[in-house]
């Protein structure tokens, strides 16, 4: 069984929001909503300043409190670890969105359903292509992969870089790691 993962490496990252944009077009996602956002956080002293990169989307908990709290299935997971939305079964409770530490969720207000990154599996990942953000991406900051293929980019990744998952303490183990940017500049 396939299990995919996604890897946002820092140092790469030059903060452009292609990913952000190919997600819009590829998802029909609405303005002032986002499946994905790069935020952007400066850092250093005057003149030695460097901007760090991060990602906010969803993380693809393996332990996700978003499947546990709805009421009607709509939150869903599949065998391959990926976590997606009926939208046909949501009635927009929203206790879902109060219940990701992650704030990855949102009303698109075209569907009336709760939404949230798919890691493009519907659209692209079930037929072979990468996700449309990874696609996209011009200094292949994101990487993505099969955690199960001994081969595949993101494990030998994770084999030489040191990966670390967002809130990792709250146990919800996600899929989605970083890559820390160690370039220029301190923290204040
Ligand atoms: S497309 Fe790549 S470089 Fe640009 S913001 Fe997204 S992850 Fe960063
Ligand atoms: S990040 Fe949020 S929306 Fe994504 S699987 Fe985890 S709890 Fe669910
Ligand atoms: S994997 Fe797909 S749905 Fe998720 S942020 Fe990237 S383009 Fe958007």
């Amino acid at each position: 069984m396939k299990k995919f993962v996604m890897i946002h490496d820092e140092n790469l990252c030059i903060g452009c929001e292609a990913c952000s944009v190919a997600c819009k077009n590829e998802n029909q996602i609405p303005s002032g909503v986002f499946r994905v956002q790069v935020h952007a956080k400066m850092k250093g002293v005057f003149p030695n300043l460097q901007t760090d990169f991060t990602r906010a989307s969803c993380v693809m908990c393996e332990d996700s409190p978003c499947v546990s709290v709805c009421p009607t299935g709509a939150s869903f997971k599949l065998a391959n670890g990926i976590t997606l939305i009926d939208e046909n079964l949501c009635v927009s409770c929203k206790y879902c969105i109060l219940a990701c530490p992650y704030n990855a969720r949102f009303l698109n207000p075209i569907t009336k359903a709760i939404d949230k990154c798919t890691f493009c599996y519907p659209n692209r990942v079930s037929d072979g292509l990468t996700p449309a953000c990874v696609s996209v991406c011009p200094t292949d900051a994101l990487i993505f992969g099969d955690i199960n293929d001994n081969n595949s980019e993101v494990n030998k990744v994770l084999a030489s870089k040191s990966v670390e998952y967002p809130k990792a303490h709250l146990g919800t183990k996600p899929k989605l790691g970083f890559i820390k940017n160690t370039k220029g500049g301190r923290y204040e």
